[in-house]
């Protein structure tokens, strides 16, 4: 994971993404909802939206990653970005 430095709006302390532990919240319309939290005063920062078949790929890429399966891996990887895109409207 890549590490960054990031000031909260909130209080302005700067904190570390590293330190960084990403909270999913369900929606009843079937999404998640991610998000971070500053250490210091627990302000929530939102990522993005993942839903059951985002998080499958993500599972799928995983596993695929795991075996050395580079080209399966990447081939999710392009469904996971368009699947994401969607769901994010992006
Ligand atoms: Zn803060």
């Amino acid at each position: 994971m890549n590490s960054m430095k990031i000031t909260c709006q909130e209080c302005n302390k700067l904190f570390d993404t590293t330190q960084l532990k990403l909270c999913e919240d369900r929606h009843s319309s079937g999404l998640y909802r991610v998000f971070y939290q500053c250490p210091h005063c627990g302000k929530e920062y939102f990522v993005c939206y993942h839903n059951d078949l985002t998080h499958k790929i993500q599972e799928e890429i995983k596993e695929a990653e795991y075996y050395g399966q580079n080209v399966k891996a990447a081939a999710l990887k392009r469904k996971l970005k368009k699947e994401m895109d969607k769901l994010n409207n992006r």
